[in-house]
């Protein structure tokens, strides 16, 4: 699953958003349930086969479901289904009327014989229900007479239960028959194979597909409705590219690569794609990133390219692609047994994607992404407390950060240990020994063990078992009698809890004038020195060159150093990390000439953004002159946007305004002329104000103008644009510009209660997107007034994935800031 809270963080126009989050220290949530065991189970879900039909004004699904059990033990009477809210008409076992109670959680069906072990049974249920989870009905109304008609469903973690009743817990796995009766003009995704679709009388088509390799249930997918479908094929196989009717032209854009991916993991693997087709649907409002259902992933409109947009991205939406494909062997043909062992699912798909963007894009690319997502984690605190296998995992964003970020940098840690082949091997014989099986991380292990004969027991007890991570003080002194450096490192992580003293092999580099030489060396207490030749004074000394562990340094370093490290070390993350440093070394005119070099001549683009943004945090003139140099020589848009964002920071004057009022009106990328507005917008230009009013109306790809200029007047603070953002913030406008005005409006004229009341009315929207974003915005307003409503929402409980914790959030701000009682 790729994370919700992706999109925001990478829509860097919905800025005011960005700052709640980053305010609230809030990533995305997953949103999981709470059982830390997989439940003992009494029978063996074999064979389920679904038929659904939708009555699209009452927003109810019908069902009629078979499913073919195994009874597991002696003696089972009663057979207990997860089903949640589902109204069960009848229930046939063995084609007999069979009794049948529910609760609030459960279906449980009385065998009139009780079943011995290893006997069958087939169970009949006719049902209906109203989902308020599992199963989503996105349709016109009178607001959006133009939208659509979609119904998706989306099963992860435990909802597939509330449109099936059925075992649903991920430690099963049953083949699966997906029947719909939709209008004869849609189409229909589910997951497997494409058996048949038949006319009905009424207007109306039955499409029946057929997943005849077995799956848990959280991956069984449908999605119908008014799309378009554009086949490819893959060494036989069925591709489909759907996408909800109107966006056919993102379709090659967006999907282009899929066959070079293919391709890639199919490969490496050594284990060829192992399903019978892949589909990719997207679907508006989705509740998540992206959904790896087994064959037939769902995602979002929003990660779709615009092909006018296309060449301003350095990788399109590569990365949830790439994930989610990646999912279809890690979590589809090898299934975690448990929500404890997630990360066996979401580290690989997290790793595979840094891996197809090193394969096509380049190294340097991988090790930049991998470098920000090391950073990101160790900046939040939280994230020491719990490790990557965690029983008591649930929907917090710690655990967030350990499985996907930290377990990811877990399985390139391994890579960088085993080699290549060793690696590569191993997860071969990972996926063949457990193929269409579930699996804890201990299989993992065993499989490694088997391939590579390397005992990677201590690895996994460190990283994965126990929490944290290593955080080094280091600083060396020279010896020029014994032509050596004395190497001082200790480990400054709090020890505490389930975090300890790391043991890690650390490459140290050493230039000197005679040239650079490496030194492997292993830490291990909690203090310690190392002693390293040197023939001259260092040039630059390079702990852990290329951030091969994960780790935080902290090495005291002069500017001198820095600016040499800047400019000669040999890989993207030491150069990165001394541009970071450089950051600051306020009022050095040899810092700002070096990173000025560094941000217009950097032969990676990542290195080049760092240095701006260090530019960007020392400010001044000479700084603003590196900036402006950039922002007429730089090529690539993607860095061009950071900066125009980063002379945002710097004093209005004239010639800033009018060079960034240019750029706004000029530049050929749509997405720095947007980068411009908010930045006109930040240094209260003159201008500014009717600038924005009339970007908002303007015409450009995906509304991308217009929607900056609504999150701008958010950064201008001018309460002029009230009128203006409310009236775009209202049901009806397209729903991207709702979310960038309700943003935006949340910090404009803090006293006028109209915009509280409007805020808070759209808690109740059916719009998931528009909830979530209302939800940031009253966090970010501080008005106390929205306590109440939040409070209410959260008591609701049947909330969409992933909202609560986001709700928490706005409600300590809120609480945070309203009078001790
Ligand atoms: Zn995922």
């Amino acid at each position: 699953m790729a994370r919700f809270g992706g999109r925001w963080l990478q829509d860097a126009r919905i800025t005011s958003v960005f700052a709640v989050m980053a305010a609230t220290a809030l990533v995305a949530p997953l949103g999981f349930a709470d059982e830390p065991y997989a439940p003992s189970r009494d029978y063996a879900l074999q064979d389920i086969r679904t038929h659904l039909w939708f009555d699209l004004d009452q927003r109810k699904v019908r069902g009629e479901v078979t499913e073919s059990i195994s009874a597991l033990r002696d003696d089972i009477s009663e057979v207990k289904l997860d089903s949640v809210d589902l109204k069960i008409e009848s229930v046939q076992v063995d084609g007999k009327a069979a009794k049948f109670s529910t609760d609030s959680s459960k279906l449980t069906v009385s065998l009139d014989v009780p079943a011995k072990r290893g006997e069958k049974r087939e169970l009949f249920i006719r049902y209906e229900g109203q989902p308020k989870k599992g199963l989503y009905f996105i349709l016109p109304d009178t607001n959006y007479p133009r939208q659509p008609r979609e119904i998706w469903t989306q099963g992860e973690a435990e909802d597939t239960r509330y449109y099936i009743p059925l075992y649903d817990y991920p430690n099963d796995r049953t083949t699966s028959e997906m029947v719909l009766t939709v209008p004869a003009s849609w189409i229909t995704i589910s997951n497997g194979k494409l058996l048949d679709v038949k006319e009905e009388p009424d207007g109306m088509k039955t499409w029946d597909w057929k997943q005849s390799e077995p799956l848990s249930t959280y991956l069984i997918t449908a999605v119908a409705g008014e799309f378009v479908e554009r086949d490819d094929t893959w060494h036989g196989m069925t591709l489909r590219y759907v996408v909800p009717r109107g966006e056919e032209s993102t379709i090659e854009p967006t999907f282009a690569r899929t066959k070079e991916m293919l391709d890639l993991f199919s490969s490496k693997l050594g284990v060829p794609y192992p399903w019978d087709q892949y589909a990719q649907t997207s679907v508006d409002d989705f509740v998540e990133g992206g959904m790896e259902n087994t064959s037939a992933t769902t995602l979002t409109v929003d990660s779709l390219i615009n092909p006018k947009l296309a060449p301003e991205f350095r990788m399109g939406s590569d990365d949830v692609y790439s994930h989610e494909l990646a999912h279809q062997w890690f979590g589809d043909l090898v299934t975690c047994k448990d929500w404890a062992n997630l990360w066996l699912n979401e580290g690989f798909a997290t790793f595979f994607e840094h891996y197809w963007m090193e394969q096509h894009y380049g190294a340097d690319d991988a090790a930049y992404v991998f470098w920000r997502e090391q950073n990101n984690w160790f900046r939040q605190q939280r994230n020491y407390s719990v490790p990557i296998v965690d029983r008591y995992f649930n929907d917090s964003a710690e655990h967030e950060g350990n499985i996907y970020d930290k377990g990811g940098w877990v399985l390139k840690m391994l890579r960088e240990e085993l080699g290549d082949d060793d690696f590569f091997h191993s997860l071969h014989n990972y996926l063949e020994a457990n193929r269409g099986q579930n699996v804890v991380t201990a299989d993992l292990q065993k499989a490694i063990e088997q391939t590579a004969s390397i005992n990677v027991d201590e690895f996994f007890h460190q990283w994965v078992y126990r929490a944290g991570a290593p955080e080094f003080d280091v600083d060396y002194t020279y010896d020029d009698q014994m032509h050596r450096i004395t190497l001082n490192v200790s480990q400054t992580q709090k020890l505490e809890g389930l975090v300890g003293l790391f043991d890690v092999p650390i490459d140290v580099e050493i230039t000197t004038a005679s040239g650079r030489k490496t030194y492997p060396i292993e830490v291990k207490r909690a203090a310690d020195s190392f002693y390293l030749p040197a023939d001259s004074a260092p040039l630059m000394v390079l702990f852990d060159k290329g951030d091969k562990i994960f780790k935080k340094v902290n090495f005291k370093k002069d500017s001198a150093a820095l600016i040499y490290q800047l400019k000669n070390a040999g890989t993207v993350p030491d150069r990165a990390d001394a541009a970071t440093a450089l950051g600051g070394f306020r009022g050095d005119s040899d810092v700002v000439a070096a990173l000025g070099s560094a941000a217009n001549h950097d032969p990676f683009w990542g290195v080049r953004v760092e240095a701006l943004r260090a530019l960007g945090r020392l400010g001044g003139l000479d700084a603003e002159q590196q900036l402006l140099a950039s922002l007429d020589n730089e090529q690539q848009p993607w860095v061009r946007e950071v900066t125009a964002r980063e002379l945002g920071i710097f004093k209005q004057d004239g010639s800033l305004g009018q060079k960034l009022t240019e750029t706004a009106e000029h530049d050929p990328a749509y997405r720095v002329r947007a980068a411009a507005l908010d930045s006109l917008a930040a240094i209260k230009a003159p201008n500014a104000f009717d600038l924005l009013t009339s970007a908002v109306k303007s015409d450009s790809p995906d509304d991308l103008i217009g929607r900056a200029a609504l999150g701008a007047f958010g950064i201008l603070g001018d309460d002029r644009a009230v009128p203006l953002l409310l009236d775009w913030s209202v049901l009806g406008k397209p729903p991207r510009s709702r979310e960038a005005a309700i943003a935006a409006v949340a910090g404009l004229d803090r006293k006028n209660k109209e915009i509280t009341k409007a805020l808070v009315s759209y808690l109740k929207e059916p719009y998931f997107n528009i909830r979530f974003a209302a939800i940031l915005a009253l966090g970010a307003r501080g008005d106390t007034d929205a306590i109440l409503p939040l409070e209410q929402m959260l008591s609701q409980g049947e909330l969409t994935q992933g909202e609560r914790p986001y709700i928490e959030g706005s409600l300590a701000i809120l609480k945070s800031q309203s009078p001790a009682k």
